[in-house]
């Protein structure tokens, strides 16, 4: 019998093998004119389009516009070769300890534990990123399991992706069970934007494994837009949080997406109003393909200014950019 026939998938994977792939598909279902069309089938060829229908039903039909949109729909502007976007804008690959586990900062480390992801965000910093490279049988981790076993420095253990969550929970189970044998770590971060896209994902099996773990579990989500923040996904994130497991919020500042005052006091509202709190604001990595997105340090900062002028501290996220080389990541200044 096939291991993965549709009765035996999880609703999850029934959803994520139904997301729309097809550009032309995406634009006929949001009422979008022939030009959008057009690009979208040509950007597409740079980095497929993926978006789950739970997320494309919280965009807005006929605009070209909308801020959900805006983070999946392939556009010309990213074939623009801007000076200083580029493959790797943060040098992952000298960070490489072992196949798999990237390491930058003091006491954590960080594991790709899959390439895969539930949406292509276009402008994402590892559109680029050599995945083929990585391993994928679950005894090809060994030599990231024994690096991090070495280095009695590590107290926590990033996984990251591509999306941690589109591991099943079989071997997502197999990778704690096996970073729990380690004794001097302590913490375990989960960063994921499947709760935010497939909020199907969250299931009581998955947060039964993370509540019962002998590490201190962390979920970093990755929401943009408060409009992210509604229905089905919201209940989920809910879940999560009433569930005990500590849950922060990491965004992107994007042009055309959040980097107005009301989109970003929203996000931030809706946030804390769940029990999330925001984390980091992130500067775009300079990626190459994704400049239109690009918003200048200035810009930034006084967007968090007015948002520290208008919500409790505890809701404003720090704004911070990622340099190579540096030993954490860095808030920005101006
Ligand atoms: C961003 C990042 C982390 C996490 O940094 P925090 O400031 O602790 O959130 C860890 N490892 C790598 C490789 C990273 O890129
Ligand atoms: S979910 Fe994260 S890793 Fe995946 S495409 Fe979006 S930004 Fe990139």
């Amino acid at each position: 019998m096939p291991v993965s026939s549709p009765s035996t998938r999880a609703l999850w994977q029934q959803e994520l093998a139904g997301a729309v792939r097809n550009p032309e598909m995406l634009c006929e279902r949001l009422g979008l004119g022939d030009d959008l069309r057009i690009a979208a089938a040509r950007a597409a060829k740079l980095f497929p389009l993926l978006v789950p229908e739970s997320f494309l039903a919280r965009m807005q039909r006929g605009n070209p516009d909308d801020p959900l949109l805006r983070q999946v729909l392939p556009l010309d502007a990213e074939f623009t070769e801007v000076s200083g976007f580029v493959a790797d804008p943060v040098d992952d690959d000298a960070a490489r300890k072992a196949p798999g586990l990237l390491q930058k900062y003091a006491g954590r480390a960080l594991l790709i534990t899959t390439g895969a992801c539930a949406i292509h965000c276009r402008y994402c910093f590892r559109r680029h990123y050599p995945y083929a490279e990585e391993p994928r049988q679950l005894a090809d981790w060994e030599p990231a399991f024994q690096a991090i076993e070495d280095d009695a420095s590590l107290q926590e253990v990033l996984l990251s992706g591509g999306d941690p969550l589109m591991l099943t929970d079989a071997r997502l189970s197999a990778f704690l069970d096996r970073l729990e044998t380690i004794p001097h770590l302590k913490r375990l971060r989960i960063h994921t934007r499947l709760p935010i896209v497939l909020p199907s994902r969250v299931t009581t099996d998955l947060i039964e494994r993370m509540q019962t773990s002998r590490l201190t579990v962390f979920v970093v989500l990755h929401a943009n837009h408060p409009s992210e923040l509604v229905g089905d996904c919201a209940d989920m994130v809910r879940q999560l949080v009433r569930s005990g497991i500590t849950t922060l919020n990491q965004a992107v500042l994007l042009r055309g997406v959040n980097d107005d005052i009301a989109s970003l006091t929203m996000l931030c509202e809706r946030l804390i109003d769940l029990g999330v709190l925001p984390y980091y604001l992130h500067q775009l990595d300079r990626v190459q393909g994704a400049a239109h997105f690009a918003v200048s340090d200035e810009v930034g900062v006084s967007l968090v200014y007015e948002l520290r002028r208008r919500l409790p501290g505890y809701a404003v996220p720090e704004f911070v950019r990622e340099v190579a080389g540096a030993a954490s990541k860095l808030p920005v200044v101006v």
